[in-house]
């Protein structure tokens, strides 16, 4: 087992990556920035590092300051948490070549996956059905550009390779608006991700967003732990989240999620992951591959009862995977709705102090967040603050636990979005369940 873990991250996810490691005996080294000094993680840690000044790059993105951290206090294994370096190739190479073990998967599957384009080359390779689309890159031939875009059908999107975030991507209706989306999601993209790469898809028009949550270890054994709904998107980024899907069926859940380990067993994965598909009329179309623990792992582990941030750390210490799949079973059901500091009409982030918080309750109810009362969020990071889960028997039973939590919870001093939160489980469609990805937005006149 690792005997002491570098959390470089924050917020909620640094908690949780605590939590996890405590339960395990795990020694904790929280790296920090000097303004998250009075973070929970940060003061619960058994030590504590400050790796730089507020803005992520100086901070939570410096690769020598995170490695420095792991070497002065004897650490064995650096967890990135989501975001930051989390899907950083060069950083979990430097990490294992100092001599610490990087807990996700290796390297070269980071680079393999982090690519849309190769990741979409090796998942059709594996058995996997993709968006019909460009089959590579784009070229400089504009003939043959015009030609690929329509055989694939109007309307397409243009995504960036080296994508992610929601940012790197712009449907095009018509033709003779093509070349021009082109070039500029060109630009964007060498701008944004040092890659000018991008391909074309299908622009599915009334998709779900469905993703199957993966494990496996460093012994050739992977299992898949069923899927999530996380149609509820604002700019392509998710607010609610669910699992299971409503209306998958235990037999597609079977053939996705077999197909999902399978692919990993065929590149050699090792850890959590998450093989991400739009899903419309009936059929699955793999988009991408997160190759890290993401925000919504906590719907999956609400009805497996796994604790996926341990399987992480167990994984990393080498361990044989202690579940087969036959001992994967869905009990009821799991909805998350994630808390942002943030104004509810602009979305724009709202940092501040936070002067009453009182967080809610009952049987079925998860809170995963960092805040406390006379936190202040500060304005440097992503707007999230934190978690709300529940799970019941049912959906109905999740969701209507979910109505008392929005109701019973109390942040005050700041904006947030739970006023979002309480229209979205009251909604009609969305108590019917199947949704798809623009829903929300329609909803909210954007
Ligand atoms: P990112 O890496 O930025 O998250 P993804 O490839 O995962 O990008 O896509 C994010 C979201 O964009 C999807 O959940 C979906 O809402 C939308 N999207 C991506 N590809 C398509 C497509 N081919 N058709 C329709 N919507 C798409």
């Amino acid at each position: 087992m690792l005997e002491k873990v570098v959390i470089a991250n924050r917020g909620e996810i640094g908690l949780r990556i605590l939590r996890a490691c405590r339960e395990l005996g795990i020694k904790t080294v929280a790296a920090h920035s000097t303004v998250d000094r009075d973070l929970k993680h940060v003061r619960l840690a058994d030590e504590s590092v400050c790796i730089g000044p507020p803005p992520s790059a100086e901070s939570y993105l410096n690769i020598p300051a995170i490695i420095s951290v792991a070497e002065v206090t004897d650490a064995v294994g650096i967890h990135p948490g989501y975001g930051f370096l989390s899907e950083n190739a060069d950083f979990a190479e430097r990490v294992e070549r100092s001599g610490f073990v990087f807990i996700g998967p290796r390297a070269e599957t980071i680079r393999l996956m982090g690519d849309k384009v190769s990741a979409i080359t090796m998942m059709k390779k594996a058995g996997v059905p993709c968006v019909p689309g460009s089959d590579g890159p784009v070229g400089d031939d504009p003939d043959q550009t015009l030609r690929i875009a329509r055989d694939i059908g109007y309307p397409v999107i243009i995504k960036a390779s080296g994508g992610g975030g929601g940012r790197g991507m712009r449907v095009v209706h018509a033709e003779a608006s093509l070349l021009t989306a082109i070039s500029l999601t060109k630009a964007e993209a060498g701008a944004a991700f040092g890659n000018e790469t991008v391909y074309i898809e299908k622009y599915l028009e009334h998709p779900r967003h469905i993703e199957f949550q993966v494990l496996a270890d460093q012994h050739g054994n992977a299992i898949h732990l069923g899927e999530r709904d996380c149609s509820m998107q604002r700019r392509h980024q998710k607010v609610v989240e669910e699992s299971p899907a409503p209306g998958i069926t235990a037999e597609q859940r079977n053939r996705m999620g077999e197909l999902c380990a399978r692919a990993c067993r065929e590149i050699g994965y090792h850890g959590a992951g998450t093989f991400e598909f739009l899903y419309e009329n009936g059929e699955f179309y793999f988009i991408e591959m997160n190759t890290r623990i993401q925000v919504e792992h906590p719907v999956t582990e609400m009805v497996t009862g796994i604790d996926i941030v341990k399987q992480q750390l167990l994984i990393a210490s080498g361990e044989v995977l202690s579940y087969r799949q036959q001992d994967v079973t869905m009990t009821g059901h799991a909805i998350e709705c994630r808390l942002n500091a943030e104004d509810a009409r602009t979305f724009m982030p709202c940092p501040g102090k936070i002067t009453q918080y009182h967080p809610p309750g009952g049987p079925g109810i998860r809170v995963d967040s960092h805040i406390y009362n006379g936190y202040t969020v500060p304005p440097y990071y992503d707007s999230m603050i934190g978690k709300l889960i529940a799970h019941g028997e049912t959906r109905a039973s999740a969701l209507a636990r979910m109505r008392n939590a929005l109701v019973e919870i109390v942040i005050d001093g700041i904006k947030t979005n739970i006023m979002l939160h309480r229209d979205i489980c009251d909604d009609a469609a969305f108590a019917a369940g199947g949704t798809n990805i623009h829903y929300l937005e329609k909803k909210l006149g954007l």
